[in-house]
């Protein structure tokens, strides 16, 4: 250690070790911290509208942190359920687009649609993807 400044870089370094070791190890109790506008239902009843062709819907991302631990995950209900914030379990592609969609399937020809549903059950979302 020559001076004070490396001296102060690697006790940071060392407090930054000790925050990741904490988070690692935490058992995370999430909350909702910044939240996303309510998503859009599809015509299926408890299916919500998700990406439409490459788009995201506005308002579909949002911010999760632990009350333990000060972790902080940025999400999409696109991709995690806005309820448990667990990974969506992406299903098998399909093509009728217009089941979920109604008419708006016409803007986006070239795109299937890919269902993402909760492990827990309790978030389906209708995904918009390239299936050409
Ligand atoms: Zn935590
Ligand atoms: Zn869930």
């Amino acid at each position: 250690m020559t001076n004070r400044v490396d001296y102060i870089k690697s006790s940071i370094e060392g407090m930054e070790k000790t925050i990741a070791d904490l988070q690692t190890a935490c058992e995370h109790k999430f909350s909702i911290t910044k939240s996303f506008d309510e998503p859009k239902i599809s015509i299926v009843n408890s299916v919500y509208l998700g990406i439409e062709g490459n788009n995201r819907p506005k308002g579909s991302d949002f911010t999760i942190t632990c009350s333990k631990c000060s972790l902080v995950k940025n999400l999409s209900y696109c991709f995690s359920c806005p309820r448990c914030f667990e990974d969506l379990k992406v299903e098998d592609l399909v093509n009728w687009r217009s089941d979920y969609k109604e008419d708006r399937y016409r803007r986006f020809g070239y795109y299937g649609v890919r269902m993402s549903t909760c492990p827990n059950r309790d978030f389906s979302i209708a995904n918009d993807e390239f299936d050409q």
